[in-house]
C-alpha cells in the first residue's frame, strides 16, 4: 500500500495574532485524517500551546521568526515548533507542572501537550533556540 505523505511549513514573525493562525492551521492540516472533532480540539490546544511558548517566552525583545512544520505519516500528524530564541536551560524543570519562568502564568503549556499528544519531544540548546515535536496518531476503527 501505497504511504499517504505530506508537509506543509510556515514561517512566522513572533506575534500573539500569529498564535490564532497557527492554530486554525494545524487543525486544519490534521483534517485529511480521520480525528474526531475532539481530538481536532486537542490538536489546537497543543500545538498554539507549543507556539504560544515561541511567542511569548522564547524572544525577550520580542522579535523574532517561528517556524511551524506539519506532517502527515500514513495516520499520524507530526508538528514541529521551532525558534531560535534563548532556549531552555533545564527541559526537565520547564515541562513540569506549575513550572513557569513568569509568575504570572501557569505553567501549564508541556502539561496539555504531553497530555493531547501521543509523543512530546523537546529539544533546546541556549542561546540557540528550541524545537518541540508531537505527535498524533489517528485511530483507523472509530467507534462512533
Ligand atoms: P502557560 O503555558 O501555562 O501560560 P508557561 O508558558 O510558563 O505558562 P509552559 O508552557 O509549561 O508554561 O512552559 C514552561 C517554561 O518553559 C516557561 O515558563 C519558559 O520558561 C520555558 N519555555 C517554554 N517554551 C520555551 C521556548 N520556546 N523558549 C524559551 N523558553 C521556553
Ligand atoms: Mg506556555
Amino acid at each position: 500500500m501505497m504511504k499517504h505523505k505530506n508537509q506543509i511549513q510556515m514561517i512566522f514573525d513572533v506575534w500573539e495574532e500569529n498564535v490564532g493562525i497557527a492554530r486554525v492551521t494545524a487543525a486544519s492540516f490534521a483534517s485529511q485524517l480521520d480525528f474526531t472533532l475532539a481530538e481536532l480540539e486537542e490538536i489546537k490546544v497543543a500545538v498554539s500551546e507549543a507556539v504560544s511558548n515561541a511567542v511569548i517566552h522564547a524572544y525577550p525583545k520580542c522579535e523574532g521568526k517561528v517556524e511551524l512544520s506539519m506532517m502527515i505519516e500514513d495516520s499520524s500528524v507530526i508538528y514541529e515548533v521551532r525558534d531560535h530564541g534563548i532556549g531552555i536551560a533545564d527541559i526537565k524543570k520547564a515541562r513540569e507542572a506549575d513550572f513557569s519562568s513568569q509568575d504570572e502564568r501557569m505553567g501549564m503549556g508541556f502539561v496539555f501537550m504531553e497530555s493531547f499528544m501521543d509523543r512530546v519531544t523537546v529539544e533546546s540548546v541556549v542561546d540557540q533556540g528550541t524545537v518541540v515535536r508531537m505527535v498524533k496518531s489517528c485511530s483507523p476503527i472509530t467507534l462512533q
